[in-house]
């Protein structure tokens, strides 16, 4: 070796190969995110949405409602965002709305997005989400604060878009599954024989008890946001008081613990779930500590996968078929029906019809899909989905390596399976009134959404086969 090959041999020893090494160190975890949270609860007496026989306005609040932002992204720059609402649920035409405005500051495309809501029984009104339930049945006063809250929302949304914007720094991803058995079928069990059941292990299924958990940490180690679901109604309570219900309390009991966290919770396919026994504060409280717990569980055990790779984000909209279209002169005869829905329907239709709208015989049904590095795969699904689909997905697919949230970016209706809808009942079709629909869906319903969002994961990579080690 001559003397400048020497010498570059020990510049390369002592200044490149280290700084090279620390390089590597840094791409090959070098996922970035940012978290952040804002209160959502109304400032002012406001129709609170989820039960029917609600008479008069909020009187206080229990528990804040928020607004979470999870913002990652991958090695190679590509961003996802993750936005969480303690709300009741969203519909398209908001969702888009946020969407269009995200991407025209921040530049992410639909597909880089996620809305998920929790379906607290507990939240207000959000204006043409449950329509003929709620809005439609409101004193113009009533309904002024619904739209006046809306805006409100939508500022509060975007503001936690920019919070978690603002705090990206690079950050470790990780993830495990839990356990938690609060959720029950609420069609196979009737609500009082729920604890003998229970305890005579005899509850009748299907359930879906897994407890997905993304975390997120920074380059100390420390838990900055934690991203969990469970497949339940957020029905605890039926009373006057704001709450984010069960889903809140295990949020407010996580970020309790980790002070420096945002905790971010989306619906599973609950659908045909509730948590039962319930109608205590002190049992949406237990639930949400079980959960929370069950979360906990997870992050402290030593078996969390690092998540490693990209993120591979997708969407899709296709036509959801409804199983029959009425004629206007139908439409007409429900005007004056003595089921107030049924005539708030009829009124909601007509108006549309005068405006030159038609009654569509589909609907724009959304999908997402996320793959997360090689190891977890998450699927979003529009509306009220029920438990058949979570459980169909991680047996086609990758088990508890599949996550499934419902309620995410329009909740329009209730999506039966093919199972419930055959066997009819609320959730078959029954519930199709109080969002403004005509019939229940067809029967290739579950078929169909099944089928789309198989395609849209297809043709993503496969995920790498865990390290049981
Ligand atoms: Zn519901």
């Amino acid at each position: 070796m001559n003397k400048r090959a020497a010498i570059y041999c020990l510049v390369w020893t002592l200044w490149v190969a280290p700084v090279a090494a620390r390089a590597g160190q840094a791409a090959a975890g070098s996922w970035k995110a940012g978290a952040a949270r804002r209160v959502i609860t109304p400032q002012q007496p406001m129709w609170m949405a989820g039960y029917a026989s609600r008479n008069h306005p909020a009187e206080g609040r229990s528990t804040d409602l928020f607004c979470k932002a999870l913002l990652l992204e991958d090695p190679r720059g590509h961003r996802g965002l993750v936005i969480t609402l303690d709300l009741v649920g969203i519909d398209a035409t908001l969702a888009s709305r946020w969407c269009e405005e995200i991407h025209k500051r921040w530049k992410l495309t639909r597909e880089q997005i996620v809305l998920c809501t929790s379906h607290t029984h507990s939240g207000p009104v959000i204006v043409a989400n449950l329509k003929p339930l709620h809005f439609e049945l409101l004193s113009p006063e009533q309904q002024q604060r619904a739209l006046q809250y809306v805006r409100h929302l939508t500022d509060q949304v975007l503001g936690t878009v920019e919070d978690a914007m603002q705090s990206v720094q690079p950050a470790s991803l990780s993830w495990g599954s839990g356990r938690a058995t609060f959720a029950v079928n609420r069609r196979n069990n009737p609500a009082a024989e729920v604890p003998a059941r229970r305890k005579a292990g005899k509850l009748v299924g299907p359930f879906d008890h897994d407890v997905p958990v993304l975390a997120v940490k920074d380059g100390s180690g420390r838990l900055k946001a934690v991203l969990f679901g469970y497949a339940c109604h957020a029905t605890t309570l039926a009373w006057y008081y704001w709450s984010g219900d069960y889903p809140g309390h295990a949020q407010l009991t996580l970020e309790q613990r980790y002070p420096e966290c945002v905790a971010l919770f989306w619906a599973g396919c609950g659908g045909d779930q509730n948590p039962l026994p319930r109608r205590t504060c002190a049992l949406a409280q237990r639930y949400g500590t079980e959960l929370a717990d069950a979360v906990d569980e997870v992050l402290l055990s030593k078996k969390m996968q690092p998540i490693s790779g990209n993120l591979t984000t997708r969407f899709v909209t296709f036509p959801l078929a409804f199983s029959r279209v009425p004629t206007r002169k139908e439409i007409e005869g429900e005007k004056e029906s003595k089921n107030r829905y049924v005539a708030a329907r009829a009124k909601m239709w007509l108006a549309r019809l005068d405006q030159g709208q038609q009654v569509p015989s589909t609907y724009p049904y959304p999908i997402g899909y996320w793959k997360l590095g090689e190891q977890v795969e998450w699927f979003s699904l529009g509306g009220e989905v029920v438990v058949d689909y979570a459980l169909r997905l991680k047996d086609e697919r990758n088990g508890v390596r599949t996550w499934v949230a419902g309620y995410s970016h329009d909740v329009m209706a209730y999506i039966p399976s093919r199972r419930v809808l055959s066997e009819g009942g609320y959730e078959g079709g029954g519930a199709m009134v109080y969002y403004g629909f005509f019939s229940p869906w067809s029967e290739t319903v579950e078929t169909d959404i099944i089928n789309q969002a198989q395609q849209l994961a297809g043709s993503a990579d496969h995920l790498r086969p865990i390290d049981q080690r």
